[in-house]
């Protein structure tokens, strides 16, 4: 017998009728005689939805995070106990639980927070006699305080738990049927991944593949947690992350993504003396604002523009930051732009072939699109460009190298 962890995303949740044919799908696991544990995340709409009410009462438009997490944590609180409901209909044993009754303990840092601990043998036990129903997305800090794990953060959950009770494999169900060279959304002519390595899952994540949230990846590379994605409306193999020395053959490129969540910030006409970057990216990492791609312009005169992404979430806390830091800079002004798209290529295979970068380059700029800025890391390319050409280049990339 072995011990299961399943998570159901939004769409999979999505109706009475579907959580019923989430419950029936869970009843089959069981009756095939293993453990379970699932993870659900809120019907889909229900979080934006949630987010858009705390919006909405609040002049400033900005609700205190604290407030924001105790709302949206009830979209999942719903989910678990509907689910909970159904497969107790259908026969099965089964109860949810909240994420502080099953013990998942975060940090402080509302609307994103990080899991520091599950109690796993306490879930591990409950789950020996009856389905535990995990409401995803949540937690609660040392004082007890209601904390969320960002957007997509129910994949998260569900990785944190089967590390936490030991599961042998966690398994994400989605409106896809894996994990696919680009958004087959977007682009139909994707290809289904069978097996991808957890070092390009985490940059394909980390760029905009929503597929699986970033830290769920992380956190399953980090303990060797198999990650099986795959459809909750058929019974179709999936796509497994896993080591990279599992993998039959490593493709130069495997993915292609684009990150529409990414904002641009300048701080223009910036005191260009040692000290003055580490003070804003100082300032920023305090505040929990993740840095993407930074550019410092050439120094004129003793002053400089500074020019660097972040996540839309993190934009206004950002300005916010740069805003206070213009006075002592003497910034002459802060910019921001939304208006961008971050396309991205990834593969373990580019540690070991030359010329990859330059081909991306080569590929945009056929099309006449403008690379604003760019970052690499050993296994990928990135280049920030005007938003609407988001679904060109993305085709182009992956024509250029896929197929
Ligand atoms: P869930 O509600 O189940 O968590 P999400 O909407 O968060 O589902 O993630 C699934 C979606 O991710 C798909 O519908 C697809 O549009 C998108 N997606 C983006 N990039 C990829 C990719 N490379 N492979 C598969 N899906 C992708
Ligand atoms: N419901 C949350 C969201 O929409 C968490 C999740 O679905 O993973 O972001
Ligand atoms: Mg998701």
């Amino acid at each position: 017998m072995s011990l299961v962890v399943q998570k159901f995303g939004g769409t999979s949740v999505g109706s009475l009728e579907r959580i019923q044919n989430v419950a029936r799908r869970v009843k089959k696991t069981r009756e095939a005689g293993h453990s379970v544990i699932v993870v659900v995340s809120a019907m889909s709409g229900e979080t934006d939805r949630l987010i858009g009410l705390g919006k909405s009462i609040a002049e400033s438009r900005r609700p205190r995070a604290r407030e924001l997490d105790v709302l949206v944590a009830s979209g999942e609180q719903v989910s678990a106990a509907l689910l909970a409901i159904a497969l107790n209909d259908m026969g099965v044993p089964a109860r949810s639980m909240l994420g502080f009754q099953a013990k998942i303990r975060t940090d402080e840092a509302h609307t994103k927070a990080r899991i520091k601990s599950i109690d796993g043998e306490a879930l591990r036990k409950a789950a020996e006699d009856e389905v535990i129903v995990v409401a995803g997305f949540q937690g609660a800090d040392e004082r007890g305080n209601i904390t969320t794990l960002g957007r997509g953060g129910s994949d998260t959950s569900a990785v944190a738990v089967a590390a936490a009770v030991k599961a042998d494999v966690c398994e994400i169900y989605t409106d896809v049927d894996g994990v696919y060279t680009t958004d087959p959304n977007v682009v139909p002519t994707a290809r289904k991944i069978d097996r991808i390595s957890y070092e390009e899952m985490l940059e394909l994540a980390s760029l905009g593949a929503k597929v699986l949230q970033i830290r769920s990846v992380g956190l399953g590379m980090k303990y060797g947690i198999p990650i099986h994605v795959r459809s909750s409306f058929s019974d179709a193999e999936g796509t497994v992350v896993t080591r990279e020395d599992e993998l039959l053959e490593s493709v130069v490129v495997a993915g292609v993504a684009a990150d529409k969540k990414t904002v641009k910030v300048t701080m223009r006409h910036l005191k260009d003396r040692p000290g003055v970057v580490a003070k804003v990216f100082g300032a920023l990492a305090e505040a929990n604002v993740v840095v993407d791609m930074i550019i410092q312009n050439v120094s004129l005169e003793g002053h400089t523009d500074l020019t660097f992404t972040v996540s839309s979430e993190d934009a206004d806390r950002a300005r916010d930051i740069a805003n206070a830091l213009a006075a002592e800079l003497e910034v002459a002004d802060v910019i921001l732009d939304d208006d961008v798209v971050k396309v991205s290529i990834v593969g373990v295979g580019m540690r070991n072939h030359a010329g990859i970068a330059a081909r991306m380059f080569q590929l945009l700029a056929d099309e006449g699109i403008n690379i604003e800025a760019i970052s690499t890391s050993e296994i990928k390319t990135s280049c920030l460009i005007r938003a609407k050409y988001a679904e060109l280049a993305v085709r182009v990339l992956h024509e250029g190298f896929i197929g």
